[in-house]
């Protein structure tokens, strides 16, 4: 039997980059923040990196990465589902499923685009893949591979690594947050419709031309006029709409103004990251759902 590859899957998030920083060197991190009387571990031994590009992911994204690579001093492959040349991995399989756009009923995206192009990179070696569910996301399962090859194990479930000490691993190691974050805080496709409204008026302001492209992916069927939209009910032709995107900001203000209200002192997150960590909790209030276990680590 073969010695197991170990595998750390990124999504672009925040939680899986801080899991490849902290097993980069976890002896370190335990000391930082304070994890005492854990069984030892040492750092991977040729670790793989990888990251599955849809090919339709943010920019702040592919900047992030780039960056995490000269940290971890190890490339990140990108792995990608088969496309025709000339067409993005989504694109390609949009068709395969007649422009049936991906739900979170319905969620094809995850399994074409993330999970088979990863199973197909391990192949059938024994694997060990590192997945970053926290010890405080008791509820959230991740990526468990059908394979009996691939054994995925949950470092900071075992070493009691909560979210707070990912900012701080993220901070103290100089990679900070991916710039996304000033205006969503999940990462994956700029058209994931796990995005909150208040993410969506954040593409439009951000990612306009973006923003334009989602757009174009909403149709109605001429026949039934049944409508595919990214959103449980309302077109982005709507929500674009200038009264409409004020409402939608008017709320976050509201949510920003009810978490300083009650607060005691500013939380962890509010003080490491001043400008974006008070609205990354407003974004909180306002859907409390993780989304996507596997493309919003
Ligand atoms: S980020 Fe969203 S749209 Fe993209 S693959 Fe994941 S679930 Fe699907």
């Amino acid at each position: 039997m073969p010695e197991p590859r170990h595998v750390v899957a990124f999504s672009g998030g925040k939680d899986s980059s801080a899991l490849a920083i902290y097993l980069h060197d976890p002896e370190r991190w335990r000391r930082a923040l304070g994890k005492t009387g854990l069984p030892p571990r040492a750092p991977l031994e040729a670790p793989e990196y990888v990251f599955c590009d849809t090919g339709t992911e943010l920019e702040e994204t592919y900047d992030y990465l780039n960056r995490l690579e000269t940290y971890l001093g190890t490339p990140i492959q990108r792995l990608a589902a088969d496309a025709p040349p000339g067409e993005t991995p989504f694109d390609h399989y949009l068709k395969l499923y007649r422009g049936f756009l991906p739900s979170p009923q319905m969620r094809w995206c995850t399994r074409k685009l993330k999970l088979e192009p990863y199973e197909r990179h391990v192949g059938d070696d024994p694997v060990i893949s590192y997945v970053g569910i926290r010890a405080d996301e008791p509820d959230r399962v991740g990526y468990i591979s059908t394979k009996p090859t691939i054994q995925t194990v949950f470092p900071f479930k075992e070493d009691g690594i909560v979210k707070e000490d990912v900012y701080r691993i993220l901070e103290d190691s100089g990679m900070g947050r991916p710039a996304y974050y000033d205006w969503r805080s999940r990462s994956g496709c700029y058209f994931c419709f796990f995005q909150r409204r208040s993410e969506w008026v954040g593409l439009l302001e951000n990612h306009p031309e973006l923003f334009e492209r989602a757009m174009a992916y909403e149709r109605e069927d001429p026949e039934t006029g049944e409508r595919y939209t990214w959103g449980d009910a309302e077109p982005l032709v709507d929500l674009k709409q200038p009264e409409r995107v004020a409402q939608i900001k008017q709320r976050t203000a509201d949510r920003l103004a009810r978490l300083e209200q009650t607060r005691v002192g500013p939380t962890l997150l509010a003080q490491l990251f001043p400008e974006s960590g008070l609205l990354d909790e407003a974004r909180d209030l306002e859907d409390p759902d993780a989304g996507c276990s596997i493309c919003h680590l």
